[in-house]
């Protein structure tokens, strides 16, 4: 056929400490788009904590040695029978929803994200830390021009997913917003926040991430359990922490919002009521994203300049991409390049 059939993937061997190696790169088939799916050829994947989640096995993995990586772009390389959306040599990305049943009464009711039969990119089946995926062609998306592969990657997860968390956190216009925590999803988050109009106050551990913040222009950088300089009328958990709920609660003025956008965090420890939660004050989770969170993301990332700061590594360096992302080593998104 001519076709080098075989590929190189990262696939999770044995969850474990990061530090170790839960992930291997190993050999596979290419694989072949089935109907109404497309072969990506990947260029860049964005390493998300999710995936660090899955490799340390705080996220139980759903399939044995399944590829993570659900911040992908790349280039459409095969149709499957019945594809018709895009055609070969098209830009695409490929996000965590990696499809959905339509049926269930969720998705019936717009809320896709809360489908209870979904595929998960990275975790039900095989993500972007490979040289190649697979994806449905309507759960794909077109990458905005003017974006590098490598800024747009973590638009993908990152970007959509703090989209959602503001869109959770309910601030009214030219309102305070608290971010806790700061990295690939905080860093553009912020600048949608701040390009709307909010006041954004970070509160974050790690120089790194308080040095980004400081360049984005919020309006004020603390440390991770700081109190902010005025009550807030929404904050968003990016930091996987649980005892930082309580402090966010507390920040909150009347009727203010917490939303909690990671897919894992640690325990929350007993909250007071009175001090946390009365006065109408509210906690909330985000549970993954529509496609038309996505779709109205990226037309705003691409409208207004929404630029993910990247630290490209080399496919290869996947373990090391995470071990510096665990440990806080560099500020904004690890993205993954092939050649
Ligand atoms: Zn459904
Ligand atoms: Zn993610």
């Amino acid at each position: 056929m001519g076709e080098n059939r075989l590929m190189q993937t990262w696939v999770v061997d044995r969850p474990g400490s990061i530090d170790g190696s839960p992930l291997i790169r190993i050999e596979r088939e290419l694989p072949k788009p089935g109907p109404g799916q497309v072969r990506v050829a990947i260029s860049c994947c964005g390493v998300c904590r999710t995936d660090l989640h899955l490799a340390e096995g705080d996220l139980a993995p759903k399939r044995r040695q399944v590829t993570p990586g659900h911040e992908v772009v790349g280039r459409v390389a095969a149709l499957g029978d019945g594809a018709a959306r895009f055609e070969v040599g098209d830009r695409v990305g490929v996000a965590w929803l990696g499809r959905t049943d339509g049926s269930c009464r969720f998705c019936r009711r717009g809320a896709e994200n809360l489908c209870t039969d979904p595929t998960f990119t990275g975790w039900d089946v095989d993500g972007g830390y490979a040289d190649a995926c697979l994806v449905d062609e309507s759960y794909a998306y077109a990458v905005p021009d003017g974006l590098e592969d490598e800024a747009a990657a973590p638009l993908l997860c990152a970007g959509i997913i703090g989209y959602r968390a503001l869109t959770r956190a309910d601030v009214p216009p030219g309102g305070r917003l608290g971010i806790y925590g700061f990295g690939g999803s905080a860093h553009l988050t912020a600048q949608l926040a701040l390009a709307q109009g909010l006041r954004v106050h970070v509160l974050t551990r790690g120089e790194h991430n308080q040095q980004l913040a400081r360049e984005l222009g919020c309006d004020s950088v603390g440390g991770a359990a700081d109190t902010p300089p005025e009550r807030l009328d929404g904050a968003i958990m990016f930091a996987p922490a649980g005892e930082l709920v309580p402090v966010a609660l507390r920040a909150l003025d009347r009727g203010g919002t917490v939303a909690m956008a990671g897919i894992w965090s640690s325990d929350i420890p007993a909250l007071d009521y009175a001090e946390t939660l009365f006065q109408e004050r509210r906690l909330v989770s985000v549970t993954a994203s529509t496609r038309e969170d996505g779709e109205t993301f990226l037309a705003l990332a691409g409208r207004l300049g929404v630029r993910a700061t990247t630290v490209g590594y080399p496919m290869a360096s996947a373990l090391d991409a995470m071990r510096d992302l665990k440990h806080g080593r560099f500020g904004g998104a690890a993205v993954l390049h092939n050649s």
